[in-house]
């Protein structure tokens, strides 16, 4: 059983009323009635003597109306509809926020404001034994020192430099001092996989994760890992928001999320983003210090990626011939067994393309979003069961396999970014046994993009130290 329905069964022995209970289920959150557990009797004095607040969902400012969940102030992505519980003809609701449940004009938001429970001040809560490189060790001292003292920070990471071990230190810190610790990142994968890691590391802490379809465990979590729109569900909760991926879809895109974690803080809190590759706005930003770590953790550098010109590889692939020089790198690859990742411009491209190799004899699986099957193909391929994997753009980040060697083809597409580009390149040379390996652009012609993604690498390298 979980502490909170353990803790929900004492009170309820000791003959307790709720409130106990409705001010743990409500720490940190704004909720719509909807999404709360208890019945209307027992919200009911709390209402009237404010311990409940209630705050309407949508707010009209200067006839402008604006969700006061995700912050959407986008017209078009307002609706409206005839309501049964207002009366209204033309109710008008959040379509931005719609998965978390909907928030119309005649819908309220239930914040707490009475006494906030006091998390336990932890002492000693970190029980990691590993060793930090010297370029992490630097970034952790930053970090404990932004979590002392209340501030913002960008870590600016490599590829492979081991970022999640860099909040280690801060994270103690903060449980230290009775700290509660949001860690909000754009992707559901990667809220599976912290979460054992980060328990293993924290074992006294209690913690939740929450992506949607979850259930909210442990409401009472001093640190919270969620995706990014979980995350707003909650209100002024805080003291330390960690921002992991903060340039990657669909964070950079997306004002309201950036709306939530403005909310999710603490008036006083610190504030520590993480990126491989963030952008300019990031960077601009005056208020927010930058800490790089150039080196990867296994101390090599970083691979850099080399062109080949293919013509125009997507007329070739469809008239059944190679574009230039694709057949020799699967071929001198799949023949000393390295896994070859080689990412696609679209999911159409991506079909194309794999009817190519199908006619060519090249045994191979291919990978997109909308695949049922990406995770099982995935661990395939990470078990070596799959020799070559043709990939969009959802493998570029968060996915470790071991000796991988990486090509894109079609690199001149606008959906290879500079940062996907230095994402993809980060994919190879990652295993400390396996430090080196190619990763080449095939392409109908350079685009900046892959001129700055190349550059970015090689400055990182010097930054590093190597040549
Ligand atoms: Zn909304
Ligand atoms: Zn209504």
């Amino acid at each position: 059983m979980t502490d909170f329905f353990c803790y929900a069964l004492l009170l309820w022995k000791k003959g307790c009323v709720h409130v106990e209970l409705i001010q743990l289920f409500m720490l940190g959150k704004r909720l719509l009635r909807t999404e709360i557990p208890f019945p209307k009797h027992e919200l009911q004095p709390l209402i009237e003597n404010q311990t409940l607040m209630l705050e309407t969902g949508l707010i009209n400012k200067n006839g402008k109306i604006l969700c006061r969940r995700c912050g959407n102030k986008d017209k078009s992505l307002l609706g409206s509809h005839p309501c049964a519980k207002c009366q209204s003809s033309k109710c008008m609701y959040c379509r931005h926020c719609l998965t978390l449940g909907k928030i119309s004009s005649c819908q309220m938001l239930y914040r707490w404001t009475g006494p906030q429970l006091p998390f336990p001040k932890v002492e000693a809560a970190l029980t990691w034994e590993g060793e930090l490189s010297s370029g992490q060790r630097h970034a952790s001292k930053q970090v404990r020192q932004a979590v002392i003292n209340q501030k913002s920070m960008l870590v600016w990471a490599v590829c492979g430099a081991g970022k999640t071990e860099v909040l280690f230190e801060g994270l103690a810190e903060a449980f230290l001092h009775g700290h509660r610790v949001l860690l909000a990142t754009p992707r559901t994968d990667v809220v599976k996989e912290l979460y054992p890691r980060l328990k293993k590391s924290f074992p006294l802490i209690k913690m939740s994760a929450l992506y949607g379809g979850s259930k909210d465990r442990a409401p009472d979590a001093q640190l919270v890992i969620a995706t990014t729109h979980q995350v707003m569900r909650f209100y002024r909760a805080f003291d330390v928001v960690i921002v992991d991926e903060v340039d990657a879809f669909p964070f950079s895109f997306d004002q309201s999320l950036q709306y939530a974690v403005e909310q999710a803080q603490k008036q006083l809190s610190a504030l520590i983003y993480l990126s491989a590759t963030p952008d300019h706005t990031l960077l601009q930003s005056s208020d927010i210090e930058t800490i790089k770590i150039p080196r990867r953790f296994h101390n090599h550098p970083l691979p850099v990626p080399r062109f080949q010109w293919t013509g125009n590889w997507f007329k070739k692939v469809t008239n059944n011939k190679w574009p230039n020089g694709l057949n020799k790198w699967l071929a001198e690859n799949l023949a000393q067994n390295k896994p070859l990742l080689l990412f696609i411009p679209s999911i159409n491209t991506l079909q194309l393309t794999s009817a190519f190799l199908h006619n060519e004899s090249f045994s191979h699986q291919t990978v997109h979003a909308e695949d049922p099957e990406r995770h099982e193909k995935i661990t395939q391929f990470r078990n070596q069961q799959i020799p070559l994997l043709l990939t969009t753009t959802i493998l570029e980040r968060g996915v470790t396999f071991t000796n991988v060697q990486v090509a894109v083809l079609g690199s001149e597409n606008d959906v290879f970014t500079e940062a996907a580009l230095v994402q993809i390149s980060g994919r190879v040379g990652r295993h400390p046994d396996y430090p080196q390996g190619d990763i080449c652009f095939f392409h109908n012609g350079k685009t900046k993009a892959m001129m700055k993604a190349k550059q970015q690498i090689e400055n990182m390298n010097k930054e590093a130290g190597f040549k």
